[in-house]
């Protein structure tokens, strides 16, 4: 075997483990993306049904605006009241214990 022939077997060698190293890159780029992708996609909707679920009472409504303020039943000071349609203000505690909801 001449050192012509050696030469060429090995370039066809070196293009071949480039062009498998390449797609194989190319494999992973798209492998990592998609499943970086279906993670934040997952994320996002969990803490938007989080969200969600914040904003609304057991029976799917939503709540009445969220402040600052005393409550009227318990008179806590420390937890947000919501501000109720006849004027009232509850803390959350008291407007879900509420018999007949507005
Ligand atoms: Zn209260």
């Amino acid at each position: 075997m001449n050192q012509l022939s050696m030469f060429g077997e090995n370039i066809a060698l070196l293009i071949g483990i480039l062009t498998c190293l390449g797609f194989a890159g190319i494999i992973g780029l798209v492998l990592y993306t998609s499943l970086r992708a279906a993670h934040t996609a997952r994320r996002s909707s969990k803490s938007l049904a989080a969200y969600d679920k914040s904003r609304r009472d057991a029976r799917g409504r939503l709540l009445p605006p969220l402040g600052a303020g005393i409550c009227e039943q318990c008179g806590d000071t420390r937890k947000p009241v919501h501000f109720l349609l006849d004027g009232s203000r509850l803390c959350r505690q008291c407007l879900d214990a509420r018999p007949g909801k507005s």
